[in-house]
């Protein structure tokens, strides 16, 4: 299992436990990721939803080219109906799930690590936390969830995509993406803390207010925006496997560089 779920004090606490791959997501991770948040989201007893990562980093992101052997043929519409159930669906079903939740990030959280803390209502930040999505170096204008522009605004959105560079907690903290930096060592006793006050909080009352807010986005154009970005994520990966018939033009090399 690269997941784990507790339930206490009606607090659900799931954790993403592959902490010797800095939480790097395969399909199964994914799929029993959405299984806890399915599970806390059908369980009366669970009031408020808390993502939590073992070890050193929140998460490296999507595993390119998954556990299995490479198959010697890759097509827009493999890379297509994967992508859209595990990073998109995935993403938009865990961000409406109607009870609060809280993602606590520390280390790195990059590309795919995004899309696992931004669809949750509050992000509490160690301040070790940095959030970077530098999938321009491989030919893609940025990963399959595009809460960029939504969750930095559209300079900063556009800052981070360009260069690659990690935001820092504090710099998340001043443009609204994450609600608080806490010392480290207090990341889980702090997120604890705020998801026990949450947790005191009428259950239909947290519903409705968490559904005016999201109401609100969808307004605004969120869900739409969601969509048609992650049909540009896909010319993205259709360009790729037309100049080297592989979902991203690898320069691994100056990946690595970038996340040093
Ligand atoms: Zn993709």
């Amino acid at each position: 299992m690269y997941i784990r779920y507790e339930v206490a004090d009606h607090i659900a606490t799931i954790t993403l436990d592959r902490p010797e791959v800095a939480n790097v997501q395969n399909a199964e991770l994914l799929d029993q990721l959405d299984q806890a948040w399915t599970r806390a989201a059908a369980d009366d007893d669970v009031k408020v939803i808390v993502l939590r990562a073992e070890g050193r980093h929140f998460s490296a992101g999507h595993q390119l080219g998954g556990d299995g052997p490479v198959p010697d043929k890759i097509t827009l519409e493999m890379v297509y109906s994967h992508e859209s159930r595990r990073y998109l669906d995935y993403s938009l079903r865990w961000r409406n799930i109607p009870k609060p939740s809280i993602a606590a990030v520390q280390g790195r959280c990059i590309a795919g690590g995004l899309l696992l803390c931004w669809p949750c209502d509050l992000i509490v930040a160690a301040d070790d936390a940095s959030f970077s999505d530098p999938v321009v170096l491989m030919g893609i204008g940025g990963v399959e969830y595009h809460g960029h522009t939504w969750e930095l605004g559209p300079r900063k959105a556009k800052e981070i995509l360009f260069t690659g560079r990690p935001l820092t907690a504090q710099e998340a903290e001043q443009t609204g993406m994450v609600n608080r930096v806490v010392p480290r060592d207090q990341l889980d006793s702090e997120t604890s803390e705020l998801a026990r006050q949450i947790a005191s909080m009428p259950a239909f009352g947290l519903r409705q207010a968490k559904r005016a807010v999201n109401q609100t986005l969808d307004v605004q154009g969120f869900y739409a925006a969601i969509q048609s970005v992650f049909d540009i994520h896909q010319t993205g990966h259709g360009n790729a496997l037309s100049v080297g018939g592989y979902p991203v033009l690898a320069d691994l090399a100056r990946m690595k560089d970038k996340l040093r």
